[in-house]
């Protein structure tokens, strides 16, 4: 399952945030409690690199995947460039 990051900016009360979700997912506003907010903008956050003391970590969200990324982790990289070259590679 792909795993997202929600932009959300209120159209009642301007605020803004953000909030994870498995799609592209309305949103109440944590704010003024306006309903059903669409997001303006999603960041995939399917795979991502995390740093981990000295490693560079990539981690992946399976299909399997509902409520919670559940990050596997695919592999440790001394540098954030291999673990980019790593990703490209696989493809994913
Ligand atoms: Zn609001």
């Amino acid at each position: 399952m792909a795993w997202f990051l929600n932009h959300y900016e209120c159209l009642r009360c301007k605020s803004k945030w953000t909030d994870q979700w498995s799609c592209l997912c309305d949103d109440d506003c944590p704010h003024c409690g306006a309903r059903q907010m669409s997001p303006h903008l999603a960041e995939e956050l399917t795979t991502l690199i995390e740093r981990d003391g000295r490693d560079f970590v990539v981690r992946w969200s399976p299909e399997t995947a509902e409520s919670e990324p559940d990050y596997r982790e695919l592999g440790r990289f001394p540098t954030r460039e291999q673990a980019l070259a790593f990703l490209s590679a696989d493809g994913y």
